[in-house]
């Protein structure tokens, strides 16, 4: 891992609004804590979520960029980016790569977080395919788009915008997790985070003790004590 002290910007790309609160939200607000400046990047509107279909499409959409606005600042993050993309369509695409890298010269994280490629059988939830698109752009992305100048030129040439190498990424949903991030400090913070997206949950009272069981299970795989919860990362070095 590099070194806490020289981790300054973090960015969390993810397909969905809600995807990174349930598999980040209670490390985010410790690094945020920590005085640590961390931005998201949502690359779906999520215009495909919940379960209401007498809501169009585009009411849909914005309640869920509004949910996950305000779920960020439960655990200390006000700057969001929003790409847009369609809902249930995600592709690791050359534009969608891009659109990552444009986000990574312009706001030039140390660290990044982002949904694993690989289908991890254990949680199939997980591996939606829009989360196992939107981590392979956000790898691709990472390594080489955003710090190889001559990869989609127009972002130097015409938007002026620097290349920039990303030292780490923390994968989450993957298969092989290498870290466990012990959340028992702001639990409630990342309950207080998912429950900002009233559109998404179907039981809002079973949610606390579905978190504490999965969590924990977590926790016991990483080796902390029983009945700590804990958020599972593959962190990955690429820089
Ligand atoms: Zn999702």
């Amino acid at each position: 891992m590099a070194d806490p002290q020289q981790v300054a910007r973090i960015l969390v790309i993810t397909a969905h609004p809600d995807d990174v609160d349930f598999g980040a939200a209670g490390t985010i607000a410790q690094w945020t804590d920590a005085g640590l400046e961390v931005s998201y990047c949502i690359a779906t509107n999520g215009d495909a979520g919940g379960s209401d279909r007498s809501l169009s499409r585009a009411e849909m959409a914005a309640i869920r960029q509004a949910e996950q606005t305000a779920a960020a600042k439960q655990v200390g993050v006000h700057d969001l980016h929003f790409l847009g993309y369609p809902d249930g369509r995600v592709e690791a695409s050359l534009a969608l790569r891009r659109d990552l890298a444009r986000v990574i010269r312009l706001l030039r994280p140390d660290r990044v977080v982002c949904q694993s490629p690989e289908r991890n059988y254990l949680r199939m939830g997980a591996s939606h395919p829009d989360h196992r698109a939107a981590g392979s752009a956000a790898l691709d992305a990472v390594y080489p788009d955003s710090r190889n100048p001559f990869a989609f030129p127009e972002l130097l040439t015409e938007e002026k915008l620097e290349p920039w190498t990303v030292r780490e990424v923390w994968i989450s949903g993957s298969p092989t997790p290498t870290t466990y991030v012990d959340i028992t400090d702001t639990f409630a913070r990342k309950v207080a985070a998912l429950r900002c997206h009233a559109s998404q949950i179907s039981d809002p009272d079973s949610l606390e003790e579905f978190l504490r069981g999965w969590l924990s299970r977590a926790a016991t795989q990483g080796g902390l004590p029983e009945g700590r919860p804990a958020e599972a990362f593959q962190v990955v070095q690429t820089g």
